[in-house]
C-alpha cells in the first residue's frame, strides 16, 4: 500500500515549497495539484473562453489533456503535449484558475488523475481538497496556513527575485479574493479536514514546518 501525505491550505501558505522538501527527504513523489488546475485554466484562456462561461468550460474539458511527468524530482505539466510549466504562474492564470476550478467537469477529470497517481506511488500531494476529497484516507493530513500579509510578502519576494515588477497591496488583495473564491465554491471548497493537523507557518522556517510534518508520519 502506498503512503500519502496531504497538504491543503490557502494560496501562498508555502505548501509547494514544503511539500517538495518533504518529498525529497522521504523519497516520495511530489504532486502539485494546483499546477493541473492552472494548465486547464491556461487552455480556457487560450481558447478564448471566459471564466463565466461554465457550459463552454464543461464542454471544453474533454479537449484539454493534462498530464504530469517527473524529471530529477521536478514535476512537468503538459497541456495537449506541450510543456506549460513556464506559462502557468502568472497572476492572470492564478485568478482564472480559481474561477474555473469551481467547475464540476474540471474537478472530476483532475481528481481522477490525482487519485491514479497516488495509487501507484508514495506521495506528498498539495492542493485545496486533498484531505477532504481526493485522498480522504491519506496517512497524514495537514492544513497549512499563514496570515494573508505573510503570504503576500512571500509571493512579492518570489516575483522580485524573478525580476518581475509587482505591487504588494495588489498581491495581498488577489490572495484574499482567491481564498474567498476557493472557500465559498460549492464543490470541494477549501476547508480543513476534520482529521487534519493545523499548522500556522507565519513564524516558522521551511525546515521547521517540513520537520513538523515528517514527525507526524508513522
Ligand atoms: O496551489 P495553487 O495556487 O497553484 O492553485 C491554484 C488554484 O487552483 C487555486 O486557487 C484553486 O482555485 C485551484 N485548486 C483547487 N484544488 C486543488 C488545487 C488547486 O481548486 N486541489
Amino acid at each position: 500500500m502506498s503512503y500519502s501525505i496531504a497538504i491543503d491550505g490557502p494560496a501562498g501558505a508555502g505548501k509547494s515549497t514544503i511539500a517538495k522538501l518533504i518529498a525529497k527527504k522521504k523519497g516520495y513523489i511530489y504532486i502539485d495539484t494546483g499546477a493541473m488546475y492552472r494548465a486547464m485554466a491556461l487552455y480556457f484562456i487560450e481558447a478564448g473562453i471566459g471564466a463565466e462561461e461554465q457550459d463552454k468550460i464543461s464542454a471544453a474539458v474533454q479537449d484539454a489533456n493534462v498530464t504530469i511527468t517527473y524529471e530529477n524530482g521536478e514535476q512537468n505539466v503538459w497541456l495537449n503535449g506541450r510543456n506549460v510549466n513556464g506559462l502557468i504562474r502568472t497572476e492572470k492564470v492564478s485568478m482564472m484558475t480559481s474561477l474555473t476550478s469551481a467547475n464540476k467537469a474540471v474537478r472530476e477529470k483532475l481528481v481522477e488523475l490525482q487519485r491514479a497517481l497516488a495509487q501507484k506511488e508514495n506521495v506528498v500531494m498539495d492542493g485545496r481538497d486533498i484531505g477532504t476529497c481526493v485522498l480522504p484516507n491519506a496517512n497524514v493530513k495537514v492544513y497549512l496556513t499563514a496570515s494573508s500579509h505573510v503570504r503576500a510578502l512571500r509571493r512579492y519576494h518570489e516575483l522580485e527575485q524573478k525580476g518581475e515588477s509587482c505591487d504588494l497591496v495588489e498581491i495581498e488583495k488577489d490572495i484574499i479574493q482567491r481564498d474567498k473564491q476557493d472557500m465559498s465554491r460549492e464543490i470541494s471548497p477549501l476547508k480543513q479536514a476534520e482529521d487534519a493537523v493545523p499548522i500556522d507557518s507565519s513564524d516558522m522556517t521551511i525546515e521547521e514546518v517540513a520537520d513538523a510534518i515528517i514527525a507526524l508520519c508513522k
